[in-house]
């Protein structure tokens, strides 16, 4: 009734998810352990490991949260805030409006600051904003995928250790893409994503978290153990983390050596990360950093070439997103689905204001290749002709050849 699966096989230029490398596909066929199984949990602290290095950490809590990259953003916010605690969340795109939805149901009492979509903050902006608030915690966006937006950290991250303030920042986009550098930029606690550059299916969100962190969870781990004084029950138990699921005390033990069961691990998922997070260091960090440059330069040479303009301040460009405006006229929905219809080839539009006005394009993970450049260049001009855009035709593709010539030897 129902035929065999048989997906087409698409050139995926998103922000998200992206093609999955071939060998983390193979990962997934990988039989299935328990997961008290010793190989299993070996798997398991190999792939602690290999987080705590593509987040560039010492930290000893480094782990993935089950669910997509919100699931661990939720894991994160959802543990450390409690009801009334202030929050201080600086928005530039869509997803710092997600960090402030979920602040805001766990009872954060939330204060945003707000610069143009297609800008990031200067940190001084931040810095006193931070030092008029006095929040507990304050939680950005490192790579706004909706605008292709890159926000600079250290300086925040830096004002925050000294004001004993905690630092949360979203690295789902950028993680693997490009430096994500926790320790060095004093960031409490990070939330990466899978299906971005780490070129792994969705489902899954590593996260790494410090001390400053693990000492409240402990102590909100300590008030749930005195519910069972009812003199202090009412007055306590607004304290307790309101999770189960993302519970990070609980997924501590979890993931430490005490293996406290909590719920089954996401096996296949699991196999997966470990061989995603594997190619990423089999590669290496600084290269891989390099190849996702690279990749993006030649993507915005052709574009600008073809006569495109890319969207967004250029001294902020996220380097694994490329925002072009959609040129007056052009129906952008229409150029998309002919994208996908005669060439196979994906790329993403954006979202509220910026609806019907800019293309995304994401050069990302495995994504991110010569092969994949050059088709969706030639691709767009040709669609762009169809459409009776004026466009430099002939030019985009030369122009990323160009760049792959002056820099491959
Ligand atoms: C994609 C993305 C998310 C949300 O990820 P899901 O996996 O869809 O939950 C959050 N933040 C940023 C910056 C993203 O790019």
């Amino acid at each position: 009734m129902y035929k065999d699966l048989n997906t087409s096989v698409r050139t995926l230029m998103t922000p998200g998810p992206v093609e999955a490398e071939p060998r983390v596909l193979r990962a997934m066929c990988t039989p299935i352990l328990g997961q008290f199984d010793p190989e299993f949990t070996e798997i398991m602290n190999e792939t602690m490991a290999m987080i705590r290095s593509v987040f560039q950490t010492e930290n000893q809590w480094a782990f993935p949260i089950d669910g997509t990259s919100r699931a661990g953003i939720e894991a994160v916010l959802g543990s450390i805030i409690e009801p009334g605690d202030r929050v201080l969340i600086p928005i530039y795109g869509r997803f710092g409006q997600l960090l402030t939805e979920i602040a805001e149901r766990y009872g954060a009492d939330v204060v945003n600051i707000e610069t143009d979509w297609g800008q990031v903050f200067n940190p001084q902006v931040v810095i006193q904003e931070m030092q008029r608030v006095k929040p507990k915690i304050v939680a950005m966006v490192h790579g706004e995928t909706s605008t292709g937006c890159m926000q600079p950290l250290q300086e925040i991250g830096a004002a925050c250790r000294a004001l004993d303030i905690l630092f949360v920042v979203d690295a789902v986009a950028t993680i693997g893409g490009t430096a994500v550098k926790v320790d060095e930029w004093k960031i409490d606690a990070a939330i990466g994503g899978t299906q971005k550059c780490l070129s792994v299916p969705s489902g899954m969100a590593p996260i790494t978290f410090n001390a400053r962190v693990e000492a409240i969870l402990l102590e909100r781990k300590k008030i749930e153990r005195g519910l069972a004084d009812p003199s202090t029950y009412q007055k306590l138990q607004t304290r307790v983390i309101r999770s189960n699921y993302f519970d990070l005390s609980q997924l501590m033990d979890y993931w430490s050596p005490a293996r406290l069961n909590h719920h089954t691990e996401a096996t296949s998922m699991l196999y997966a990360l470990r061989e995603g997070l594997r190619i990423v260091l089999e590669e290496g960090l600084t290269v891989r950093f390099a190849r996702h440059k690279l990749h993006e330069q030649a993507l915005v040479q052709g574009l600008k070439a073809m006569g495109l303009e890319i969207y967004g301040d250029p001294n902020c460009k996220l380097p694994v997103v490329t925002s072009i405006r959609i040129p007056a006229g052009i129906d952008g929905e229409s150029v998309r689905h002919r994208l996908l219809q005669d060439f196979q080839i994906e790329i993403a539009s954006s979202f509220g204001p910026l609806k019907g006005k800019i293309w995304r394009i994401g050069s990302m993970g495995y994504s991110c290749r010569k092969k994949n450049i050059l088709h969706v260049l030639g691709a767009l001009e040709a669609v762009l002709i169809r459409h009776g855009a004026k466009v430099y035709a002939g030019r985009a593709v030369q122009a990323a050849l160009d760049v792959y010539d002056n820099i491959e030897v």
